[in-house]
């Protein structure tokens, strides 16, 4: 936990909502700005030096810690065009770190103490499991885990 010295943080604005989720499953930092408030959203970038992902073209030429402008409005290309400009590895250990819905790292929990919160194949099937602090979501590496590497590895491999 302590090799964060060059981790990147994002803040994706409220036109690229699947974006941000799609990241928080990659494992990266993302904060989703649902507001509409372009000065609140610079403001947020500067203050936790985190990069605004945006389709708003009227963005891009403000003062923040850094922009990127979404070109695509396609969840693949938009994955890719982030990837590719800030040269991002991704990293299997970390996907499904953080809850695709808050953001907050999730943590290791029990399997006794989420029985009766899942369905019963999963906890008969499954023996890891992760909840989310601020929503107590449960996550687990189950079928979905698979479908969304082998999801992953088609986006990169398109060109
Ligand atoms: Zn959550």
């Amino acid at each position: 936990m302590n090799n964060n010295k060059s981790e990147i943080k994002f803040l994706v604005d409220f036109m690229c909502g699947r974006l941000a989720k799609w990241l928080r499953i990659l494992g990266y930092d993302t904060e989703f700005y649902k507001e509409k408030s372009r000065n609140k959203i610079l403001i947020e970038s500067l203050r936790e030096q985190r990069i605004i992902l945006t389709r708003d073209t009227k963005l891009s030429n403000k003062k923040a810690y850094k922009i990127l402008f979404i070109k695509s409005d396609k969840i693949r290309e938009q994955i890719k065009q982030v990837l590719k400009e800030f040269n991002l590895k991704l990293d299997k250990e970390k996907f499904f770190s953080r809850c695709s819905l808050c953001n907050k790292l999730v943590v290791k929990i029990e399997k006794d103490k989420v029985k009766d919160e899942i369905p019963l194949y999963v906890y008969e099937s499954q023996q890891e499991f992760y909840q989310c602090p601020e929503c107590k979501r449960i996550y687990w590496q189950g079928s979905h885990f698979e479908l969304f590497n082998k999801e992953i590895q088609q986006i990169l491999n398109k060109k």
